[in-house]
């Protein structure tokens, strides 16, 4: 396939924004370095892989190099959640074939293909006479026969490998255990005191639990943006409520393609970034994007026109998982995606593709209407770029939702807004002292915009901007405006 990926556009010409997570594959200096480079704008830190260490090791090589560059980049920390996994196996192969029969225990033991146990004993109490066991992504299922104290007798239906660790999911179940572990609080604590910008909780099931995440990190007197994970069945009947609490949206599609019916994923996810889109909040799609180039230069026709439809969709951003934390090709992904999201968006700027309707949330009706006004007059002057002054984050958050043809400059003084504007759509934060007069202020955008190639002398631009900058409700001027010659 010719995705020509090696001669990239600049990275702010492309507005769908690209997350990398981090791993063995892209942690030294000189790899991370270039995927920043190749457009990587959040990087996704899993707690369910590697120590604290590791993790501080991986942010303070990722920091060095932003503050080298002057490139802004989020870091989103994943909480593993409840995530059951298979205890202990002794060593060698432990094949289960369809109708053969395995016991899962409660008590700790040392698995075989004849019993095993959990990490969490106690789920065993919760799975009844009926409920499927799904192994290692779904790819083992197992069939409760008998539930005895403390074991379940079980049919294989689906046969497989079990091996030490291996992912289990319970669609059947309903479980009681809490959405925080023990882990996922010392995680959330380290997230919180490390300043990363953004945790993503798994496996939420209703609202409160992002109310809870977000409490225990004020707490603790700090601020994060939280993300919602959603892979099970019963986030998806709640929905509308958890987009309406949750900062930004996250569809996992490893585990909803196993708690769920793999066949309704496509439809579930379009359906959530429609939500996404109607509530004003970014929505990340996840999950074996381009899986197959863990192993391979080149990714395979549905990877492209996954990525591709998602764009089309109206999702914020693609995630790239294992391609880029364990995969042979990191950089190359980051390029594909890159390419890919190009040549979708240009689709987007001919005026033929569907562009889903994104209202504007009015909590302050001055600052909506301002962001809605200047989408219509860039579009009718025809302006290169528009600037936004914002305290907060939210006219830019207005801005992304208005799903422009051109880039979102967004200035802010706070190097943390800038960081969290970073997963914004078509948003290119940059970190501006602001300043007074007018005049002055726009003297000093010029030279930034020009500097790093965002516009060229005589654009025309759209300036948002408040006459009161330090206010987040300040929004309340627009002007159109010339980079000045040089
Ligand atoms: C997923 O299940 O799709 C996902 C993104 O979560 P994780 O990578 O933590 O399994």
């Amino acid at each position: 396939m010719d995705i020509d990926a090696t001669h990239r556009e600049p990275a702010c010409m492309i507005r769908t924004k690209i997350v990398a997570t981090l791993g063995p594959a892209s942690s030294d200096p000189e790899m991370l370095g270039a995927m920043i480079d190749a457009g990587v704008d959040v990087v996704r830190l899993n707690f369910s892989h590697g120590t604290l260490d590791d993790h501080a090791r991986v942010l303070s090589t990722l920091r060095r190099l932003c503050e080298a560059s002057g490139a802004i980049v989020a870091v989103m920390g994943d909480l593993c959640g409840p995530k059951i996994r298979l205890g202990e196996f002794a060593d060698g192969a432990h094949i289960l074939e369809p109708g053969g029969q395995v016991v899962v225990q409660r008590a700790p033991c040392t698995g075989s293909a004849q019993r095993f146990c959990l990490t969490n004993a106690s789920v065993v109490d919760e799975i009844g006479a009926g409920h499927r066991i799904l192994i290692d992504d779904g790819n083992i299922t197992l069939q409760v026969v008998d539930k005895r104290s403390d074991e379940l007798a079980c049919e294989c239906i689906v046969g497989g490998g079990l091996r030490t660790r291996a992912g289990v999911n319970l669609p059947d179940t309903e479980l009681s255990i809490p959405s925080l572990t023990e882990k996922d609080q010392v995680d959330l604590e380290w997230a919180a005191d490390h300043e990363l910008d953004y945790v993503a909780l798994s496996f939420v099931r209703r609202p409160e639990e992002i109310h809870a995440v977000r409490e225990r990190v004020q707490a603790r007197g700090r601020a994060i943006q939280v993300v919602a994970k959603i892979e099970k069945p019963e986030a998806i009947e709640r929905i509308d409520a958890i987009i309406d609490v949750a900062d930004a949206i996250l569809v996992a599609r490893g585990d909803l393609g196993v708690e769920m019916d793999l066949a309704r994923v496509p439809l579930l996810q379009k359906d959530i970034v429609a939500r996404c889109g109607r509530a004003g909040k970014p929505v990340i799609i996840a999950t074996q994007m381009l899986q197959s180039m863990v192993a391979s230069a080149v990714p395979t026709r549905a990877e492209v026109s996954d990525v591709a439809n998602a764009i089309l969709d109206s999702a914020d951003a693609v995630m790239l998982s294992a391609e880029t934390a364990v995969g042979q090709y990191p950089l190359h992904a980051v390029r594909v995606i890159n390419r890919i999201a190009a040549e979708t968006e240009a689709f987007f700027a001919s005026g033929d593709a569907p562009r889903p309707k994104r209202v504007i949330p009015a909590s302050f009706p001055v600052a909506s209407a301002i962001a809605q006004a200047a989408g219509r007059l860039a579009r009718d002057v025809d302006a290169a770029l528009v600037a936004v002054w914002t305290e907060s984050g939210y006219t830019a958050r207005l801005m992304a939702n208005l799903r422009l043809g051109r880039i979102v400059v967004a200035l802010s003084h706070d190097p943390a807004v800038c960081r969290e504007m970073a997963l914004l759509f078509g948003v290119h934060p940059l970190r501006m002292e602001p300043c007074e007069p007018q005049d002055a202020m726009l003297r000093q955008l010029d030279r930034a915009l020009v500097d790093r190639q965002l516009a060229r002398p005589r654009d025309l631009i759209i300036v948002v901007s408040g006459t009161h900058l330090l206010r987040a409700d300040a929004t309340n001027a627009l002007l159109t405006h010339r980079v000045a010659a040089s």
